[in-house]
This record gives structure tokens, sequence and C-alpha cells, in this order.
């Protein structure tokens, strides 16, 4: 294969008619688009019979809706903002066959903004005891208990069922609550018209919402539902990225760390019972990489306790934050040293457009770390060395085309860095980073965006499998647990595949 792509290489780089090749001009122009289809990801993925009459389906399609858009710029969702584009989306055959497709696993999902804002709003904002208060920026702040320091209110605090009550008009009253922990907007273009304006939004809905979700039954509630979306989008396991907030219940009690621990491990416990197909989720917990390093030290002091009591459980560590702001984990080095060897890091990195700044920078000092696979990696493409290091090292590029849209690194998501990484064969896992809080739900939107924008227009059922196939692969499921995960894809894949050709799909 190296020598034919030699060959390849050497007849393209001189004018074919002075090349005294056997090869005629048809040939050789064949043969470099077929060694390049080969080369991409799911190039050497094979298809049974069924699954290629499922790929000729799903095609008619593909090309179908990406013919319309090219006809119709207005109307081509595989180019638009998400927020522009999700009515679309939503119509769509394609959209169709990736929600009931199974896609494996999601490995970059951070727990506080993962569930779909119309369920918070319908379900925990009329929770009995809710309460809003205001800060000095005019942020609201959502909890059911009222500890001002933490909070920095400088209003009263209402109750939530009071507000909704005195409203003139309850439904106008949930939408714009609603607004508190969604990005969406139509019209992204002028009310974030930079990075500034929507990462400080972003990070602030952290902030809206946290401390209504470390309320123990709103906790539990919350959690419950984000295994049920992903569940019901034919997600099979989830490895989610957390900051273990202390809980508390009615009474003001506060719990230690490890309580959250527990709870996640209960639920999981009863979630993978009533559902023996889904193999659950585990944890990575996150830490705000804005801390100075003492701080740093400190919290990585909790998690080696957490770590030692759910080795199997609680199976790693990342930063989180906007990186270009945050500390380069250069700076943060004496502190992340101090991990123990059995915790494995899942480092956000190169989550950025700044090319040669610090933080595009964090992407060697991960790799250099070991980080066991690399969150974003958007700004990966720039540094040759380092992706060719990833591919070599089977290190999986958590890709979330979505959330890199929203968050202002790409507009079109078709100039997405994910096109190169597929396209070179880097290895690459679907994630929707933090769905509930720009509209979507579940993995399904990422997908689209991946096979629709990312990869090349004649890419269908082999580079999906591929894709879903991955996301097992590069997970931090045991292999006695990758194995069963494994089974259990194939059948449910099997079984997709006949509902498609039965025509119960589309
Ligand atoms: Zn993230």
């Amino acid at each position: 294969m190296k020598q034919f792509l030699f060959l390849l290489l050497h007849l393209i780089s001189q004018p074919l008619i002075q090349s005294q090749t056997a090869l005629s001009y048809e040939q050789a122009r064949q043969a470099v688009l077929t060694a390049e289809e080969e080369l991409m990801t799911g190039g050497h993925t094979y298809l049974s019979t069924q699954e290629a009459k499922v790929d000729d389906i799903f095609m008619e399609y593909k090309l179908g809706e990406l013919s319309q858009g090219f006809r119709n710029a207005e109307q081509n969702a595989a180019a638009l903002h998400f927020f522009k584009a999700k009515p679309l989306i939503d119509r769509s055959g394609v959209f169709r066959f990736l929600q009931k497709m199974p896609k494996g696993a999601v490995l970059h999902l951070h727990n506080t903004a993962s569930v779909s804002s119309k369920w918070v709003v319908q379900d925990i904002s009329y929770m009995p005891g809710m309460l809003r208060c205001t800060t000095a920026t005019g942020r609201s702040v959502l909890s059911f208990r009222r500890t001002p320091k933490e909070h920095q209110c400088q209003s009263q605090y209402v109750r939530v069922a009071d507000e909704r009550q005195n409203s003139v008009d309850r439904q106008v009253y949930d939408q714009n609550f609603e607004r508190l922990i969604n990005l969406y907007t139509p019209v992204p273009e002028l009310e974030y018209p930079t990075i500034t304006h929507v990462w400080d939004r972003f990070q602030d809905m952290f902030d809206v919402i946290g401390d209504a979700l470390a309320y123990l039954p709103a906790f539990r509630a919350y959690h419950w539902q984000m295994l049920e979306e992903l569940y019901n989008d034919n997600v099979m396991y989830a490895e989610i990225r957390t900051s273990c907030k202390k809980l508390y219940d009615a009474s003001g009690r506060t719990f230690p760390r490890e309580r959250t621990i527990r709870e996640l491990y209960a639920l999981n416990e009863k979630f993978t019972k009533l559902h023996p197909d889904f193999l659950g989720m585990k944890i990575i917990f996150a830490v705000y990489r804005g801390y100075e390093v003492d701080q740093l030290k400190e919290t990585i002091e909790e998690f080696k306790q957490i770590h030692e009591i759910f080795p199997q459980f609680v199976v790693g560590f990342d930063l989180v934050g906007q990186e270009d702001k945050g500390k380069p984990l250069y700076t943060l080095l004496p502190a992340l040293r101090d991990l123990p060897p059995t915790a494995r890091l899942f480092l956000h990195g190169g989550e950025t457009n700044w090319f040669g700044a610090s933080t595009d920078i964090n992407l060697l000092d991960a790799l250099l770390l070991n980080t066991t696979r690399i969150g974003h990696g958007y700004a990966l493409a720039k540094h040759p060395i380092l992706m060719n290091a990833v591919k070599t090292r089977h290190i999986a590029v958590e890709v979330s085309p979505i959330s890199n849209q929203v968050l202002h690194l790409v507009w079109d998501m078709r100039n997405h860095p994910g096109s190169q990484y597929l396209a070179l064969d880097v290895p690459v896992v679907i994630c929707n980073d933090d769905p509930g809080f720009w509209n979507a739900k579940g993995l399904s939107y990422d997908f689209y965006y991946a096979i629709m924008s990312l990869a090349p227009n004649n890419a269908g059922l082999r580079v999906l499998k591929t894709l879903v196939w991955n996301s097992v692969r590069y997970s931090t499921l045991t292999e006695e647990e990758q194995t069963r995960a494994f089974k259990i894809l194939e059948l449910s894949w099997t079984r997709f595949m006949e509902k498609v050709l039965q025509g119960s799909v589309f």
C-alpha cells in the first residue's frame, strides 16, 4: 500500500503529459481517488451484504439532502449554524436514521449541561422550594437554599413558584426561565458577535443552575433524566465529566463529595438493572482550569480519595472552563504530576483558534502527560507531529462539532478540522459536550454534522459504523466490559439494519 502511495504521489507531482507512465490520465485520476477513500476513516471497514443495502438507502437520503442544500444555500443544514439548521435537521431523513442508529458511547459530556433545558424547566423548576436571586452583574442564581456567600446574591430570594403564579402568562414565564439555561437565539451572529459574548453567557449558565442541581432530589431526578435522554437516543454508555459538587438536602445538611459519587453510583446501578442493554456510565472528575496550583493540589487530594474508593467508576481526571482564559497545562504541571498512576487523564486540549498561543500548546502538554483521549483537539491539525503521535499512539480525539460552532470556533461546519481527522484516519469519537445548553438532545445532532459536513459527500455507513465502534473501543470500559459492549452493539446494530430494510426507519 505504501509503495503504491509513493507511486501515486510521484505521478501527481509532475504533469501527466510529461510522465513516462503506463497509467492513463483516467487511471491515475481514479487511483488517487480510491487511495484517498481507502486512507480515510472507515476505509477498511467491512460491510455485509445487508449493510451494503442499508448504505445504498442511506446514501439516497444523504445525497438527496446535500443536493437540495447545494441548490438552495439557505436550506443547507450542513453549512448552517445549528440554531438556524435545527428545524431543517428535525425534518431530515438522514437525522431520522441517525436517531434510530445505535451510536455506541458518548465519551465527552458535562453533567450539568447534559439534559435538555425544556425538561429542566418542566421538572426541576416546578420542584417545591426553588428560589431565584440576582447577582451584582444581573445574573440569576437558582437554588433550593439561601447561602448568600456562595451565590453572590445582591437581591432578595424569591420563590420561583410565586413568580410564576404572579406572572401574566405562565408559558411566557417558562420560556423566559428556559433562556437562563439555553443559549438559543434565532440570530446568533447578532447576539454573540464575539467568542467572549458567547463564552461569558455559557460559563454563567453553569452558575445559574449549578446550585439547584446540587439539591439532592433535583440531583437524582436530573441525572436519571440524563441517562434516559442518552438511552432514548440509542446511546449505550457514557463517560461523564463532573466537578462532583457537594450535595445538600431540604434540612440544610451538606454532604461530603463522596456522597455525590455514591448517588451517581446508585443511580447507575438502578438504571442499568432496568435497561440491561445499557452499560451505564463512568465518571471523569473535572476541575476548573482557572485554579491556582495550590488550589488544584487540594482538589487533586480529594480526587485521589474518591478514586481510591471507586477505581472502576471514577476513572480519570480533567480540567474544564474556557481554555483561552484558563491556565495553560504547563503552568499546572506541579499539581498534575501528583495524580496517581491508576488515574487516567482526559484532558481538554486545543479548543482554540489561537495558533501558537500557550493554550494551543496544551495539546503538546496533554500528550506529554500521557492523556488517554483529547477533549476537542480542535487545533490538532495545525501540529503535524502531534497529529502523527495521536494516530500512532491511538489517542482518540473527542470531536464535538456543535459545541465548537456554538462556542465560536467555526461557523460553516464544513470548515471544521474534523474533516481532516477523518481524511487522515485520526482516531475520532463524536461527542456532544453540553447539549442541554444549546437546544440539542442526545448525540444524534452531532452525528448529523459529522456525516453531512465533516465527512465527504460519498461517505455513508462505513464511516458511521467506524465512528460508533470507535466510541466503544476508545472508552475506558475494561476488557470484559468491552467484550460485552461489542456483543450488545452487534446485536442492536443488526436489528437496526433489519428495521431499515423493512422500511420502518425512514
Ligand atoms: Zn468539554
